[in-house]
Order: structure tokens, then sequence, then C-alpha cells
């Protein structure tokens, strides 16, 4: 026994990580963006080396309005209208976030946005979820095994829920894991796609709802009680319906039953500052509700527009609030409970990966 593990960015790669919420358009390579734009005769991008581009990606995250941070997709999204292009975003999505020691990560995108070019719905999810495979492949081959799981989303200002959920529950046991609903929130209520809900629970198929991020709590309140959500995407307003959090915290209805029911909050630190959910790390609620004991996770968003992923998304926190490796342990294991794969699994990636994995660095 030599004590624990110093925590640095080197040694929390190590750790064995799980993802929750990350978009697939927005973990891309700058490298891989030019070159796809390239390949596809896509002209747009607003820069022409890979350093410039990723800065140009950033800044424009940072501008503190989630309409502006939706804005960057047009381009990622706009290379990712061919089979190659899609495939080679999944495989390079794996092998990245298995670099960083992420063991089991759910991946999310929007299929309705890749059809520009004549593929079908069904052929975009084909593509993409071939990607992960060979990638997921690679990575166990460089000794680094990660489990992907796709997440269909549908874009809520939209009108093709359904559609996507039913593509969703097609497509189950090929390696996509649930539903979402992402976009702009205001304006644009879970509850204006019920039926694709409805749809997901006649099925008994899982369902995250992207609530409480840019609006409050009331998109929280009609995501859990209305559609049923299995975990919230951010969530971070549940705060909206919590009294005196300094002193004696006193939680409302729906944040009470958010925690009773345990339903996770994937929380995404460096994204909720930068789309102005939050106004610093400092202020973020995810050590309040840590404490509280919501069941938190920690998840990366988009990698490329905020320049992060799990590694260092874990080391702001533990920089912020001083967490330590059972800490991190803790939400690791948090939101593996929270996966949307059966049971077994899930206890097998907590018993012989992340226990074990912790109990190293932990000394
Ligand atoms: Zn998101």
């Amino acid at each position: 026994m030599t004590g624990p593990m110093p925590l640095t960015l080197a040694s929390i790669r190590q750790a064995p990580k799980a993802v929750l919420h990350d978009h697939l358009d927005g973990g891309l390579r700058p490298s891989t963006v030019l070159e796809l734009a390239a390949q596809c005769g896509y002209d747009q991008l607003p820069a022409h080396d890979a350093d410039s581009l990723g800065q140009w990606f950033r800044d424009a995250a940072d501008s503190g309005s989630l309409e502006r941070y939706l804005e960057t997709f047009a381009h990622t999204v706009a290379v990712m209208q061919t089979p190659e292009g899609l495939r080679r975003v999944a495989r390079e999505c794996a092998l990245d976030l298995a670099a960083d020691g992420v063991v089991y990560a759910e991946v999310r995108f929007a299929p309705e946005q890749h059809l520009e070019r004549g593929l079908s719905l069904d052929e975009v999810v084909e593509h993409t979820l071939a990607g992960f495979e060979e990638g997921a492949a690679l990575a166990t081959e460089a000794g680094t095994p990660i489990r992907v799981i796709c997440l269909l989303t549908a874009m809520r200002h939209a009108a093709r829920s359904l559609e996507i959920a039913e593509l969703a529950v097609r497509f189950r046991d090929r390696g996509v894991g649930g539903f979402d609903i992402a976009g702009a929130e205001a304006g644009y209520p879970p509850s204006r796609h019920l039926d694709a809900f409805e749809y997901m629970r006649a099925n008994c198929a899982h369902v995250t709802i992207h609530a409480g991020e840019a609006f409050g709590l009331p998109s929280i309140h009609e995501a859990v009680a209305f559609c049923g959500c299995d975990r919230l995407g951010h969530g971070v307003r549940i705060t909206d319906d919590i009294s005196d959090s300094e002193t004696e915290p006193r939680l409302g209805q729906v944040a009470n039953y958010v925690r009773d029911m345990r339903i996770p909050l994937e929380l995404c630190p460096s994204s909720n500052v930068q789309t102005g959910a939050v106004p610093s790390l400092e202020k973020h609620p995810f050590d309040l509700l840590a404490r509280l004991r919501f069941r938190v996770t920690v998840n990366t968003d988009n990698r490329l527009m905020s320049d992060t992923d799990m590694s260092r998304e874990m080391l702001k926190l533990v920089e912020t609030f001083d967490y330590g490796w059972s800490d991190l342990e803790r939400f690791t294991i948090n939101a593996m409970k929270s996966a949307f794969i059966p049971f077994p699994d899930r206890l097998r990636i907590i018993d012989e990966v992340i226990k074990p994995g912790y109990a190293v660095l932990l000394g």
C-alpha cells in the first residue's frame, strides 16, 4: 500500500470513467472537420487550419448564449452527411473517449440532421453504429477497451420525434440504448413530443430529456411528470426548486421527486458555464446537488466546443470542490448505475472495471 495517487490530469486519465451525455456532432477532431469538408466539398468553414478552427469553435461556444453555442453545430453536422463521414466521426469518437480512460459511453446524435445527401434515417444509424463498432474494436486492440452505446436524439423544434423514437426502438438490439430530445428549450417544451415519449414507454425503452439547461423548472417538471424520462440531460435548474441552499436547503415537490426517484442528472460542468446555465464553475450547483444526494453524474456534452474530455471535467471539479478519488468513483458508479444497458452488464462494469480501477488509485 502506497497511499492514494495524487490527483492530476494524468492520474485521472488512468481512472475508469463513464459518460452518459456526449454529443457525436460536438466531439469531432478539428483536423477531421477540415479533411471531411475537403472530401465532401463543404466550403463554409470559418478557419482553414486545425488550430484556428479549434479556437473558433471554442470562442463561439464561449459566447454565453445557448443559441450561439448551437450555431457551431452547423459546421460539424455539414461534414457528417455521408457514410464515410458518419463512420469516421463515430470511430474517432470511440477511440478518443477510450484514450481518455472512458470505459463506458453513451453518445447521442440526431439522425434527422444527417439526411442532406440522400441517406435514409436507417442508413444514418447503421453507418454510425458501424463506426462505433470499429472504434471500440481498435480501442480494445490498443489496450483501452470501451463499450459505446448510441442514443438517438430528436430536435425539439422539429416534428420528427415519433419517427426518431421508432428508429431508436428498431435499433435497440443493435447498439441504440435510448431516445432524447435536444435543441433550444425556450418555446419548445418536452410535452410537445408526448407521442414519442409514450411510444418509448409503451415499448419499455429508455428516455433521457435535455431539460433545465437554458430554461427553468417547468421544463424539468414536464420531463419527469408528463414525459416520464429516466434521466435528465443537465437538469441544473432543479436548483430553482431548492430554497435556502446556502443554509438549510429545502426541496420543493419536483426536486424531491427527482431525488426520491433517483432520476440521474447528466451534469456537464464546462458546458453549463459556457451556455450560461450557471454563471461560473464555482457557482455550479454540482456540489450542492451531490451533498443533497441527488444522483449526480459528470459529463462532457461537447468535447470540441468546450475543449474538454472526461478527465478534464473531473479535474475541474476536483480543483473547484476539493473532491478526492472516492468522490470521483461515486460519480462514476452513479453514471454506471444509470446506464441504458441491461442491469447485469452495468454491475459487471462496476464490479470488474470501475471498483478495481479506483482501488489501485486509492492505494
Ligand atoms: Zn447536451
